[in-house]
């Protein structure tokens, strides 16, 4: 390592600990050590201002695709800038902005028809949740359309969620979220929601079935209670008011599959299917959440594809643009977007935008990403790299303080706990692993963890190899931090 590289490593670092404040980060552990500075990236690896190599093993929290400096991506950025950058989509349309649109309508479920461009997954969620709630406000609920629309008022205040949730970090997002070490401080901000338990197999009060070195998605033992709540929720009605649940929601809001900052929790196969077609006779809109599954993550492009799901939103970011450029999408449906129009002074227009929205940089690196998706056969990778990875995690099940392994596609999970024969959890102050992940940083793996969960997302560029390396040295830090033998 060169002196001059040294000593603008430290500079950089300095700069940043003295003026930048980090998000979902205690500043105050953050300022006791040397911030690790990024300059560079190819494929799954990044590299620091020291000129140390990681591999990116968490996808620079989950949002690139197919690896840094992808060539086609980076091409299709430069050839919109040497057009324009940015121009506003208040009033104007955009060359890249109307061809992407056009192809995400052609890629999802067919019950969606027109994009709604904004800038983040929070963004993302919350146009569908403000477009749901306007909706109902100037169209009434079929239950109540013999009754006048009166201005100003809607039957239809909440939205249901699951609990656990996590759906960004504006209020509105926040609202629908359910995590309370994030939210606990804004509840008073945030608008009331109705929640049903999140489908977490493992930690499930109503699985009867003792821990098994195995997915508990698989061994679990019950009725599907989770979903007879849903059941219940929707076919009830309010005490106090005594209003159906066509007059209550708005909406109902789900990542699909796989719950992200809960921990990874992937819900038992066919519980979306069932959320949905409970919603659908009730006649509640869906809001599908794929800020993190989107693009190819659970093995299909999206993924209510595997239980065969039509929202009435779909909400898009992360992956969009291959990670590349903040850049989100809110997909809906032709009915939704019929109840926004009528004359100008009605005022039924949606008053909603950023300035940014449709960035020409953002769609054209979101057109290449689609690209590399067809022309590299993405799909199929994702599949082969996610066999390599559901074969190299059986591995994890020696270790006595690994709970729970849970995988879809390209993403797992890895629960540790302090007896996997109780399930007992560390405890969050413990930092357990917080403390696996530093392990792993010394051995150039970079991984975020939830809690006491480890969470595998690699870039979809990720070799064999790679990932054999990520996995042993995540073994090795667990060994480290939890003081493991192994056990047979
Ligand atoms: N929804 C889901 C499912 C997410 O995982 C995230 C981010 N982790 C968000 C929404 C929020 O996205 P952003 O951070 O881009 O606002």
């Amino acid at each position: 390592m060169t002196s001059a590289r040294t000593t603008r490593a430290f500079k950089l670092a300095t700069l940043d600990r003295r003026h930048v404040w980090h998000p979902f980060t205690q500043m105050r552990d953050w300022l006791r050590s040397e911030s690790t500075v990024i300059v560079a990236g190819e494929g799954a690896y990044l590299v620091d201002a020291r000129g140390k190599q990681y591999l990116d093993a968490n996808s620079s929290i989950w949002t690139n695709l197919h690896g840094h400096r992808q060539s086609r991506i980076n091409r299709a950025i430069i050839r919109q800038l040497h057009r324009i950058a940015h121009s506003s989509a208040l009033g104007l349309a955009n060359e890249p902005a109307a061809v992407l649109a056009e192809r995400l309508i052609r890629l999802a479920p067919p019950s969606l028809k027109k994009v709604f461009y904004s800038d983040d997954g929070a963004t993302a969620v919350e146009v569908a949740l403000k477009m749901a709630f306007q909706y109902w406000r100037q169209n009434g609920s079929p239950l109540s359309q013999h009754h006048r629309w009166v201005p100003g008022k809607t039957q239809r205040l909440s939205f249901l969620t699951l609990e656990e949730a996590y759906h960004g970090d504006t209020v509105g997002a926040m609202s629908v979220g359910g995590i309370s070490t994030f939210h606990r401080a804004y509840k008073s901000l945030l608008f009331r929601t109705e929640k049903v338990m999140a489908p977490y197999c493992y930690r499930c009060p109503f699985n009867r079935a003792k821990p098994e070195r195995a997915d508990a998605c698989v061994y679990r033992k019950c009725q599907w209670e989770c979903v007879s709540l849903v059941e219940r929720k929707l076919a009830g009605s309010t005490r106090k008011r005594g209003k159906s649940s066509q007059q209550r929601f708005a909406a109902a809001v789900i990542e699909p599959l796989i719950q992200g900052a809960a921990g990874m929790i992937i819900h038992p196969h066919g519980y979306l299917k069932r959320f949905a077609a409970q919603c659908r006779q009730h006649d509640i809109p869906l809001i599908l959440d794929e800020v993190m599954t989107g693009f190819g993550r659970t093995g299909t492009m999206f993924a209510c594809e595997q239980e065969n799901v039509r929202p009435d939103f779909l909400c898009l970011a992360k992956g969009l643009t291959g990670g590349y450029l903040p850049m989100a999408a809110t997909l809906t449906s032709q009915r939704i977007f019929d109840g926004f129009l009528g004359d100008y002074a009605g005022k039924k227009t949606f008053f909603h935008g950023h300035s940014y929205t449709a960035n020409q940089l953002g769609c054209s690196a979101a057109l290449a990403n689609l690209e590399t998706f067809e022309k590299e056969g993405t799909l199929r990778k994702i599949t082969a790299r996610a066999a390599d990875l559901r074969a190299m995690l059986q591995e994890f099940w020696q270790l006595s303080h690994v709970g729970d392994v849970r995988q879809t596609g390209l993403i797992a999970g890895i629960e540790l706990v302090r007896d996997w024969k109780t399930r007992k959890p560390y405890r969050w102050d413990e930092r357990v692993g917080v403390r696996v992940c530093e392990e792993a940083k010394k051995e150039g793996v970079l991984m975020r963890p939830i809690g006491n969960v480890l969470v595998i997302m690699p870039p979809y560029c990720i070799t064999p190899a790679q990932l054999g390396r990520i996995c042993d040295v995540l073994k090795r830090s667990i060994r480290k931090v939890c003081g493991e033998k192994n056990f047979s």
